[in-house]
């Protein structure tokens, strides 16, 4: 789950982590107050989406409307606000459609001596997060990844014992921090490793992470997402979510305990368990088809479960056909024939179907589905199943 700037500095200034002054605002009005209320003679306003980017990203229908803006009085502040709220803000992270801005954030003007980066990760290889800094702050640092890997300097952390002050030092040191600075550092870079781990974060990203001209670190930017897998026990983090921000199908597919990934193609792909999933995509692939999602409907989904997922699948415009292919090893294959037969009466088919069973009760279940009189379209083994999808949607 993604969370706002917003909603991350919360929770950073809470644990004792440095942030800005700042108030969110929903109109021009409360942008105006905002400015007011901070004192300074300069602000920021910040358009609040799920997205990155937004300092070089404009509003769609004005270009000259950054995402971040610097503001000198409350008329401006409220002049900014007017023209994000409402509008559409496209970032090279929000892709061409673009995200509506629905608030944003007045941030005290910042006196930004360096502009350097963090971020923490769980790194899988190594069964521990990690902690990356770079001087190369506030721009986009996968390139810096990919062109110049030397530059990003990277410590792996204990989850219970946590970063340790020998590694803070190391880092200061690669980020040419000096004085004051480096106990700033500490604290800074301790506090995000412990919220990290406290919150069940899987990535904690400040980018800048700025340098004052007084020396204090500072988080100018937040971004914070969290282990879908570990939200029950977050009760506060689960309160900040904003299901505006999702794609619709997504959370529906939540609400009903499927896993679906909505995706550019247009096979739609229902299958039982990840794994299965997976190479049922890199099959379509192979043989020349594109899928339209990923979807886990679980190993003991029920007859409710499956016609939901059938609606989700059936509800996207770019579905030409669809694929449906279970191992019955928990779920038996009567199971899903039944919830085909019954999908095919509330929900109406009106693309062709390739089914591919196999495992507990596969022959009770392809009978069931042979002795309808529906236009199945039933397939042997995974290869045969995907061909014959392919073949479907190209056929229309
Ligand atoms: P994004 O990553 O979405 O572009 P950021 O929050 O990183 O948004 O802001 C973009 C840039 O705007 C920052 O790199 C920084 O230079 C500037 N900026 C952001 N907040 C402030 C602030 N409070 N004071 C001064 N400059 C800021
Ligand atoms: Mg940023």
């Amino acid at each position: 789950m993604k969370i706002h700037e917003f909603q991350a500095k919360e929770i950073l200034r809470q644990a004792g982590v440095y942030v800005p002054k700042s108030i969110v605002a929903k109109t021009p009005a409360e942008a105006s107050d905002a400015f007011t209320k901070l004192g300074g003679d300069l602000a920021v306003v910040k358009a609040q989406i799920h997205a990155g980017g937004r300092g070089k990203g404009t509003v769609k229908t004005n270009p000259n409307q950054r995402g971040v803006q610097l503001v000198k009085s409350a008329a401006d502040a409220a002049k900014v606000a007017e023209g994000l709220l409402g509008k559409t803000l496209v970032t090279i992270q929000t892709g061409p459609a673009g995200t509506v801005v629905n608030q944003v954030l007045v941030e005290e003007g910042c006196n930004i001596a360096r502009e350097l980066y963090l971020g923490i990760v769980v790194d899988r290889a190594a069964s521990k997060p990690v902690l990356m800094v770079s001087q190369q702050g506030g721009m986009d640092i996968e390139k810096v990844a990919h062109d110049t890997p030397e530059l990003i300097f990277k410590e792996h952390f204990d989850p219970d014992l946590g970063l340790m002050s020998y590694q803070t030092r190391k880092l200061s040191q690669l980020l040419g921090l000096k004085g004051h600075s480096v106990r700033s550092a500490d604290k800074f870079m301790r506090g995000l490793c412990k919220v990290f781990v406290e919150k069940d974060c899987s990535l904690l990203e400040i980018n800048p992470l700025v340098v004052t001209g007084d020396g204090e670190l500072l988080a100018l930017d937040a971004k914070m997402t969290f282990d879908d897998n570990a939200l029950f026990r977050h009760p506060d983090i689960q309160a900040y979510r904003d299901k505006g921000e999702e794609e619709p199908a997504e959370t529906r597919a939540g609400e009903a305990g499927l896993s679906y990934v909505k995706l550019d193609g247009n096979i739609g792909c229902l299958v039982n368990g990840a794994g299965l999933a997976m190479s049922t995509m890199d099959l379509i692939q192979l043989h020349g088809g594109m899928p339209a999602n990923f979807l886990d409907v679980g190993g003991g989904a029920n007859v409710q479960q499956v016609t939901e997922a059938f609606r989700i699948l059936l509800a996207d415009k770019n579905t030409q056909a669809v694929l449906v292919n279970i191992f019955g090893g928990i779920m038996r294959c009567t199971t899903i024939a039944t919830a085909i037969l019954e999908a095919y009466q509330t929900v109406g088919f009106n693309v062709p179907l390739v089914v591919r069973l196999e495992g507990t009760e596969v022959e009770e279940g392809r009978k069931l589905l042979a002795n309808s009189s529906l236009a199945i379209i039933s397939a042997n083994g995974l290869t045969d199943a995907a061909q014959k999808v392919v073949a479907a949607a190209k056929a229309r």
